[in-house]
C-alpha cells in the first residue's frame, strides 16, 4: 500500500537546514496496524506527515498503491488525502460548537454528499463507537476520551483504506487510552492504522507491527503479525462540494463562531486588504463598512454589483471586458476581484475549513438599472 525506498525529508530555514527523517525504507500493507514510537524529535511526526501527503518529502521514493510519487502536485497530493488519509490528532481537532452528529456529517458534506442521504452512515457510525446517547451533545461537553472517539467516527466515516494517528492518546488517562487504542483497532480492522505513541505496552497487544525511530532513522522494524493480503482497495469517494452545503456551513459556521475561525479570518483578512489595497480606496472601504458591516466572502457586496464568471473557467480576454463595458448601464468593471466562492482547506497539524457561500450569476434577476449614488473609483 505504502512504500518508502531511502526516502529523506529536510527542512530549509533561514538558510540552515534540518533533518526530519533520513533515508527511511518502509512497505506497509491493508490490514497492518502499525506502531511508531522514538523519543520527541526523533521524526515520528514528520514521518506521518509526509506518508499523509501533508508534507513534501525530498529525496528518495514514495510508493501509494504502487504508484511512484515524486510527480505529484500539491493538487495530486490533496486528492490523495481525500482519498486514502483520515487523521486523527492529539488534540482531536473537532469543532467544539457543533455536536457529536455535526461533527462526523461535517467531513461527508465536506466531501459532497447531500444531508439526508449521511444521516444513516452518521449515526451508524456514532453507534459503532459508542456515543449515541450523545449524538446531539455538543463536544465541549464531552470527555476526552469521548471526544477521541467522536474523532474516530469522524475518521472512519471518511471510509479511507488508510488512518493516520499522531499520539491519540496523548491527552488521555490510562484507561481512557486504552479504550481508544482497543476501539481503533476493532473498528479499523481491514484498513491500515498508522498510530504513533510514546506508550508502547498501550497497543503492544494489537500491534502488527513495530516501528522505532530516533534521530530521523529507523533503528528497528519489527513484523509481530502476518497480516492476510487483501486485493481489493476501496478509497473514499467524494464530489465536489454541493452549493446547498456550502451555503448551509457557510452559515453554520457564521453562528456558531469559533476562535480558530475568527483567528484565521484575520489573517486572511489582512492578507486580502494588502493585497486589494491597490484599488480599494479609503472612501469605498468607509462606504461598504457603513452600508454592510463586514463581510467576510465579498469585498464588495454593494446592490449593484454582478459578479460574472465563465462558464468554463476561462480567463477573461480583451474582448470579454470590451464585450461587457458595452452592456448598458455598466459603470465600470473590477477585474479579478476577489471573490472567495470555494472551500479551501488549510492543513497543518490542525486540519481547518472554511467555507464561502457562493451566488450564482443566474440568481441576479431583472435588468441593470443606474444606481442614483454612483461612487468615484479609484
Ligand atoms: P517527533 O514527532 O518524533 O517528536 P518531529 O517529526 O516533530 O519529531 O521532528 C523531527 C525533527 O524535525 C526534529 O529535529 C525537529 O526539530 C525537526 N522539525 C520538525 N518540524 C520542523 C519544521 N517545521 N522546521 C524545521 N525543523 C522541523
Ligand atoms: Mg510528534
Amino acid at each position: 500500500m505504502l512504500k518508502l525506498k531511502d526516502v529523506s525529508k529536510f527542512y530549509y530555514n533561514k538558510g540552515l537546514i534540518s533533518t526530519g527523517f533520513t533515508k527511511i525504507n518502509l512497505e506497509l500493507k491493508m490490514g497492518e496496524f502499525v506502531v511508531i514510537t522514538g523519543e520527541s524529535g526523533s521524526g515520528k511526526s514528520t514521518l506521518l506527515n509526509v506518508l499523509s501527503g501533508l508534507d513534501s518529502y525530498e529525496e528518495g521514493e514514495m510508493y501509494i498503491n504502487g504508484e511512484e510519487t515524486s510527480h505529484y502536485t500539491e493538487k495530486d497530493f490533496e486528492d490523495y488525502r481525500r482519498k486514502y488519509i483520515a487523521n486523527i490528532f492529539q488534540s482531536f481537532n473537532l469543532i467544539n460548537s457543533y455536536t457529536v452528529y455535526q461533527n462526523v456529517e461535517l467531513v461527508l458534506l465536506l466531501n459532497g454528499y447531500k444531508r439526508k442521504e449521511v444521516k444513516k452512515k452518521v449515526l451508524e457510525m456514532i453507534d459503532k463507537v459508542g456515543l449515541s446517547k450523545f449524538k446531539n451533545t455538543k463536544v465541549s461537553k464531552l470527555s476526552g476520551g469521548q471526544k477521541q472517539r467522536v474523532a474516530i467516527a469522524r475518521a472512519m466515516v471518511k471510509e479511507t483504506p488508510i488512518i493516520v494517528a499522531d499520539e491519540p492518546t496523548g491527552n488521555l488517562d490510562a484507561k481512557a487510552s486504552k479504550d481508544v487504542i482497543e476501539l481503533l483497532k476493532k473498528v479499523a480492522k481491514d484498513k491500515l492504522v498508522i498510530v504513533v505513541t510514546h506508550n508502547i505496552e498501550q497497543v503492544e497487544e494489537y500491534a502488527t507491527r513495530i516501528i522505532k525511530m530516533h534521530d530521523g532513522r529507523i533503528v528497528e522494524n519489527k513484523t509481530i503479525k502476518e497480516v492476510p493480503k487483501v486485493e481489493h482497495i476501496q478509497t473514499s469517494k467524494y464530489n465536489k462540494i454541493t452549493i446547498a452545503n456550502k451555503y448551509r456551513l457557510g452559515t453554520r459556521n457564521t453562528f456558531n463562531i469559533i476562535t480558530k475561525f475568527l483567528l484565521l479570518f484575520a489573517v486572511f483578512l489582512f492578507i486580502s486588504a494588502s493585497l486589494l489595497s491597490e484599488y480599494a480606496s479609503f472612501e469605498q472601504t468607509e462606504y461598504e463598512a457603513n452600508k454592510q458591516g463586514y463581510n467576510f466572502y465579498f469585498r464588495d457586496l454593494s446592490d449593484n454589483r454582478i459578479i460574472i464568471k465563465k462558464e468554463n473557467k476561462s480567463n477573461f480576454t480583451k474582448e470579454d471586458y470590451e464585450k461587457i463595458s458595452k452592456i448598458e448601464n455598466i459603470d465600470y468593471i473590477v477585474k479579478d476581484d476577489l471573490l472567495l466562492d470555494n472551500s479551501f482547506a488549510i492543513y497543518n497539524e490542525n486540519e481547518m475549513y472554511i467555507n464561502g457561500k457562493m451566488y450564482d450569476i443566474k440568481h441576479y434577476k431583472g435588468n441593470l438599472t443606474r444606481r442614483k449614488n454612483t461612487r468615484k473609483r479609484k
